[in-house]
């Protein structure tokens, strides 16, 4: 008779996972053997589609309705975590929005606050929810926090969404911060850095075509897809990168 404990799932919460980078790394995540938690803002629909495809790659995977930007979204997201898993060990920072586009002289505070609250905010306290499941301090067994930043995070943003790029730059240095303080305590804090990637994001900020537009400003001559950022986002997690920490890892096709 064997007497080997029962394997155990990882437990990977994805924020913004209904659609676009978030969708596709909980449907790799759970091809990769990751049971999922994955949060959305307005979309169930299509939440719960993305569930249902990771829950065909073999996971048991939840969709819940969660607002990173708003204190009572987190703790029903974690509330939730807590009750249908009873476990973490992986928290991807993905959601994020771009707010509209315009010049720093067009935009108003509003727009800044809200894309501070959900890009900068959400994404803090997130991670602080997270680190207190994760740490070894707090008796967990350690695990990994992988950011969704942005290339705009160094380009800058200038003429289309400079409030975004800042926002971004913030992730960058929190993501530095964050991989210093917690690495003690069995948590690995790692960033990605997309470049143009074709999903619905463009659209909502009204620029439908800017993927094929920006295109051939790309070394590789073209926009890239979540599935490819998906890709480095699972590695960053995996064992694979067991020694990487505090890293921000671009997926630009050379931007
Ligand atoms: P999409 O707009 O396609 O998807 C964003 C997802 O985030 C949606 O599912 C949306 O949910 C969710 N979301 C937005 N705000 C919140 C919130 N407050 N709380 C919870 N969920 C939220 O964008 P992408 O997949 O392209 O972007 C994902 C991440 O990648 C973002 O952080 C973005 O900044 C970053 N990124 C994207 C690039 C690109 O070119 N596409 C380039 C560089 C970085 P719902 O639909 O339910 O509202």
């Amino acid at each position: 008779m064997s007497t080997s404990a029962p394997s155990v799932r990882p437990v990977l919460l994805v924020t913004g996972g209904g659609r676009g980078i978030g969708a596709a790394v909980a449907r790799l995540a759970a091809a990769r053997g990751h049971d999922v938690l994955l949060t959305y803002r307005s979309d169930a629909a299509r939440a719960e589609a993305t569930a249902e495809a990771a829950r065909a790659a073999g996971a048991t995977a939840h969709a819940i309705q969660a607002d990173v930007a708003d204190p009572e979204g987190r703790a029903q997201c974690f509330a939730a975590l807590d009750a249908r898993f009873g476990r973490l060990d992986a928290l991807v920072n993905n959601a994020g929005i771009t707010g509209p586009t315009g010049r720093l002289d067009e935009t108003p505070d509003a727009v800044w606050e809200e894309v501070l609250r959900t890009n900068v905010l959400g994404l803090a306290a997130c991670s602080r929810e997270a680190i207190r499941r994760l740490s070894t301090r707090h008796g967990g067994r350690g695990g990994a926090i992988v950011n969704v930043s942005s290339r705009a995070s160094t380009i800058g943003g200038g003429g289309e969404w400079v409030h975004y790029a800042a926002s971004k730059g913030a992730v960058d240095t929190l993501t530095l911060g964050l991989a210093r303080e917690v690495a003690a305590e069995g948590i690995r804090v790692n960033a990605v850095n997309p470049g143009l990637i074709d999903t619905e994001l463009h659209a909502a900020a009204g620029l439908p075509d800017r993927v094929a537009r920006m295109s051939a400003g790309v070394p590789m001559q073209r926009g890239g897809s979540a599935e490819e950022v998906a890709e480095a986002v699972l590695w960053l997690l995996s064992p694979a990168a067991s020694y990487v920490n505090g890293a921000l890892l671009p997926v630009g096709g050379g931007r």
